[in-house]
């Protein structure tokens, strides 16, 4: 990497409360980022405004704070996060790649119902719209890629280069949403570059947004394709989570809230990060790991 500093980030949604799976991505991200020396940006995914709420966004830092995260750059309060780090703050930025990317014939409009898209589900978008040639400001038009590359190059943490196939589901997907609004590709990656990220560290289920966010980095030419990613395993249902009929896990602020609840949960954690001893905080792991008596296994 050319730039000396490295930074990654954690980025919560607020449109509801973190769960007991986003805590262990942030607690792993929070561990590696510290262990290798990288500063950690705090970015609110607050986007989707209509599912915004400022409970959900004040839960994130009360959360953050029961798991003795910190971080370097962003928000530290829901006052902060409304009026100066809120994505709503960089629309013009998202819009300004959106146009570069109309510009270049990049991109086509989409009119397909959301019955119609789901029966397309498997194989993901069916190019249903890709040679109609509607007009890019079509009313209630989504905007979708035109054409991608099967394969990308994708780094690892270490700078290992990895060729990887883009997901058929990812062939055509959204740069902007039919009410108008940045898709999360797009407002995800522009962020990064923006903020200067240079390590990601997110779940397996992202691994396709990765790609998706490789390849519109080189569309518009954005410094991203030097950013190193890791793709961690999900935390799995059996793993003491009990998941309620909508298949919404529990808040986990409320059982870090007890001391018995919160000894629970980084016995938990440290098992899932393949510890061998028991700790009972996140220092005491960042501790170990930088004394190298443990490992995390990566
Ligand atoms: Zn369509």
């Amino acid at each position: 990497l050319s730039n000396s500093v490295t930074k990654t980030r954690i980025a919560p949604t607020p449109s509801g409360y973190l769960h007991k799976g986003n805590a262990f991505s942030f607690s792993l991200t929070y561990l590696l980022a510290r262990q290798a020396g990288h500063k950690i940006l705090l970015r609110i995914d607050d986007a989707d405004q209509a599912r915004y709420r400022t409970a959900y966004a004040n839960s994130i830092f009360k959360t953050l704070e029961a798991l003795g995260i910190d971080w370097d750059e962003g928000p530290f309060s829901v006052q902060a996060l409304e009026n100066k780090w809120s994505q709503a703050k960089r629309k013009e930025l998202y819009q300004t790649y959106l146009n570069r990317l109309a510009e270049a014939s990049e991109i086509f409009a989409c009119t397909c119902s959301r019955k119609q898209l789901q029966e397309q589900d498997a194989t993901g978008y069916s190019g249903n719209c890709l040679f109609k040639n509607l007009p890019l400001n079509t009313k209630r038009a989504a905007w979708r890629i035109k054409d991608l590359p099967e394969q990308l190059l994708m780094f690892g943490l270490k700078g290992d280069a990895h060729l990887k196939a883009l997901p058929k589901e990812m062939r055509h997907f959204v740069v902007k949403q039919k009410n108008g609004q940045a898709a999360y590709q797009l407002s995800s990656v522009a962020d990064d570059v923006h903020f200067g990220i240079t390590h990601i560290i997110r779940g397996q289920d992202l691994k396709a947004s990765s790609l998706a966010q490789i390849s519109l980095s080189q569309k518009l030419a954005l410094p991203f394709n030097q950013v190193r990613f890791y793709h961690h395993d999900l935390l799995r249902q059996n793993f003491g989570i009990k998941l309620s009929k909508t298949q919404k896990a529990p808040a986990v602020l409320e059982q870090l809230s007890t001391i018995s609840g919160k000894l629970n949960f980084f016995k938990k954690l440290g098992s899932w990060l393949g510890f061998k001893n028991k700790y009972t905080d996140l220092q005491s792991m960042l501790k170990a790991l930088q004394q190298r008596k443990e490992s995390l296994m990566l």
